[in-house]
């Protein structure tokens, strides 16, 4: 039996409604996949900050660091106007963990849209966001430039991500995960045609890292970012992993999060080595914070999506099918989906589909 030790941070707003589901759900993993689990609650957030002045408490980062094999993260509430002393915690964490790729799958299961199963790797760590900016007065005015960094290492190390998750998946279909795709395909983003230099490494160290040996059944397509977009609205069942610099992801991801509906629905992972972090990509949501009627699903696949990065991609294969079990059926489903049902209704019949 392998014990994992989870942090807990459920932040702000329904990021303490969902967070708990999260926990249920590891607590109801089938005693046959030999896991066992600890969880360590840990605090960060706006509320955090109210009360001990520190939006990610030191204390959260070490234990984090120390004592946890991987964690889930809720929501945060950011102010609307800065507030002397508040930066997004997650932002942070990132940083300090060394959690270099930003990982969201995106899959559609009820019919009203079209079928969409696409995972999106984003860099996390440079690009334009190194915020690298500075404002002068030239000859003509006012001027802002920023600093675009691309590495030859980190995009490297993405693509090679990007890769081993297009084989994990593979593996995940052969073992009889639903799926659109048959076969496996990255496809590399940039804008290489005019940022050849920046661009231009990403695309090339991106094929490199692809040409491995070990990737030899994933097709690698490259794509031009802004006709990627077009493609990807029109024709987003032909995606199925995509790897993309900081900004190009950032974009790229919440656009296909668009596309499937709710996002109630859409999971994120904050990877690094031998560390992730499952977030759902909503935030607080004030509008329904309290009401019990929040949708727990994008927090349960950011459970699975932790546990295919922590080895465990039984586990991960079980919390899955659950959730889309759930979703075909269609009738326990929360308000943003169209449902009628409760947080609470939604978790238990996915508790009982495990
Ligand atoms: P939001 O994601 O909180 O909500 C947008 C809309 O989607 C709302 O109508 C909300 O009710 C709905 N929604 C979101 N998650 C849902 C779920 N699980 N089930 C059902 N409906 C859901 O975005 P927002 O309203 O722009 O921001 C609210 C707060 O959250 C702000 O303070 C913002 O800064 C913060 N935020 C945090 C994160 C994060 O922690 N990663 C991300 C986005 C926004
Ligand atoms: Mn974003």
């Amino acid at each position: 039996v392998r014990t994992l030790r989870i942090g807990l941070i459920p932040g702000d707003g329904i990021g303490k409604e969902v967070i708990p589901a999260g926990r249920r759900v590891l607590e109801a993993l089938p005693a046959y996949l030999k896991l066992k689990f600890e969880f360590v609650d840990l605090k960060a957030g706006f509320e955090a900050f109210e009360q001990t002045g520190a939006a990610l408490p030191e204390k959260t980062v070490d234990i984090l660091k120390a004592e946890c094999d991987g964690a889930l993260f809720g929501a945060v509430s950011s102010p609307t106007q800065a507030v002397k002393g508040y930066s997004s915690p997650i932002v942070a964490l990132r940083k300090k963990l060394d959690l270099y790729a930003n990982v969201r799958p995106v899959k559609s299961v009820m019919t009203a849209v079209k079928p969409i199963d696409m995972v999106i790797v984003r860099e996390n760590t440079e690009d334009l966001y190194v915020k690298e900016e500075k404002t002068y007065s030239g000859p003509d005015g006012k001027v802002a430039e920023a600093i675009k960094r691309i590495s030859e290492r980190a995009s490297f190390r993405i693509a090679t991500m990007a890769g081993d998750i297009a084989v994990r998946r593979q593996r995940l279909r052969e073992d009889g995960a639903s799926s659109i795709h048959k076969s496996p395909l990255v496809t590399v983003t940039h804008k290489s045609n005019v940022l050849s230099q920046t661009d231009g490494l990403f695309r090339a160290a991106s094929k490199s890292a692809l040409s491995a040996a070990r990737f030899n059944g994933v097709t690698v397509e490259e794509q031009i970012v802004d006709s990627m977009v077009y493609k990807l609205f029109r024709q987003p069942e032909d995606y199925d992993v995509i790897v993309a610099p900081n900004l190009y992801g950032d974009i790229l991801s919440d656009g296909a999060a668009a596309l499937v509906g709710s996002l109630g629905l859409v999971p994120s992972a904050n990877v690094g080595e031998g560390f992730a972090i499952g977030e759902p990509c909503h935030g607080s949501a004030p509008d329904i914070m309290g009401k019990g009627i929040a949708n727990p699903i994008a927090t349960l696949r950011s459970v699975a999506l932790m546990l295919e990065f922590l080895e465990e991609p039984a586990a991960a294969a079980k919390i899955y099918a659950a959730v889309d079990a759930n979703l075909e059926a269609g009738v326990l489903v929360t308000p943003d989906l169209g449902g009628t049902a409760t947080t609470e209704q939604v978790v238990e019949d996915i508790l009982n589909k495990l």
